[in-house]
């Protein structure tokens, strides 16, 4: 069982950490927010001071942060936790970030004799509570078989991607098509409707025809045919829409730096905007159909 620092337990890290204690493994949590850290506290883990003191003396870092630039100052800021760790100690990064940081502070992890791997996960946070997620994992042959352990406490899949980055690179371009199709999806709904076909009869049609795909079994965006998917809940999340927008404005990013033209990922990103600036972030990403139903 390893000593194991978390630093991030929010809504994901919290329960991804508590699953860790359950598996056996000693837990030290940081997060800015004192309520978050706490609950670890309370499920049998350990209070860290300091983003740095979570890091020392340990066996493993995972960090669960809201962005790069968060990930970037935890890792190579001032009082960087890559400055205080002990060589050898296995680092996994499993927020979504942007692939350049990720490349760039696997870099610097390895430099100072660490091992680095960036883990985005999916499975949002019923995933986390019933360690059901999958691990996208990016980074060395070492540095996978040292965390895959550590990851079977808190996932069902784990995939080694391949390098440094590779990790990312997946959950990016999966998050461009689910935002793509969901998209896709809600047009064609809409469409039905005014043509005068009902939510059911559509569903059970393309739903086993050659329109079908993940986002309309899971997560229809009308109520009715999906009993789990959010519209039967007034859109509440599962997967808000800003968190989708957040991810498209990566696959975007992703897509200037490869120089691939994306107009499709470019036109999800410009809707989900258009959404979130309605005041409709919070909400599920498959409530977008309201923006189409509404012309825009
Ligand atoms: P969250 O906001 O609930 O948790 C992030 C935590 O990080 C917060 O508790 C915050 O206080 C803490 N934090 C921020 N800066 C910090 C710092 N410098 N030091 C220590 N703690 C710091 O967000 P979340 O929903 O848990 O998401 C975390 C990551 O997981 C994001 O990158 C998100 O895109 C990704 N993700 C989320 C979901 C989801 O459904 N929520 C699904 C897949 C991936």
């Amino acid at each position: 069982m390893a000593n194991i620092g978390f630093i991030g337990v929010g809504n994901m890290g919290g329960p991804m950490a508590r699953n860790l204690l359950k598996a056996g493994h000693s837990v030290k949590a940081f997060d800015l927010m004192p309520e978050p850290v706490q609950k670890v506290v309370d499920a049998g883990g350990t209070k860290a001071a300091t983003a740095a003191d979570a890091a020392r003396d340990v066996d493993a870092v995972i960090t669960m942060l809201p962005a790069g630039k968060h990930v970037a100052s935890v890792y190579t800021g001032d009082k960087g936790i890559l400055s205080v760790a002990k060589p050898g100690t296995v680092f996994i990064d499993s927020s979504t970030i942007d692939v350049k940081t990720a490349r760039e502070t696997i870099a610097a992890a390895e430099s100072k004799g660490m091992l680095m791997l960036d883990a985005p996960v999916s499975g949002g946070i019923a995933g986390a509570e019933n360690a059901a997620l999958t691990f996208m994992v990016g980074g060395s042959d070492a540095a996978f078989a040292k965390a895959k352990p550590i990851l079977e406490a808190m996932g069902k899949k784990i995939v080694h991607a391949g390098g440094a980055g590779n990790g990312q690179a997946a959950k990016v371009c999966n998050n461009m098509v689910l935002g793509i199709t969901m998209i896709g999806i809600s047009e064609a709904f809409v469409m039905a409707e005014k043509l005068g076909l009902s939510a059911q009869a559509m569903f059970d049609i393309v739903g086993s025809s050659s329109g079908s795909c993940w986002a309309l079994l899971n997560h229809c965006p009308v109520p009715g045919p999906v009993p789990t998917s959010a519209a039967n809940r007034d859109y509440k999340p599962g997967f808000a829409a800003e968190l989708m927008l957040k991810d498209l404005k990566l696959s975007q990013e992703a897509a200037r730096t490869t120089g691939v033209h994306t107009s499709l990922g470019a036109e999800a990103t410009t809707m989900y905007a258009e959404f979130v600036d309605t005041g409709r972030g919070a909400l599920d990403y498959s409530a977008i159909i309201g923006l189409i139903r509404k012309g825009h």
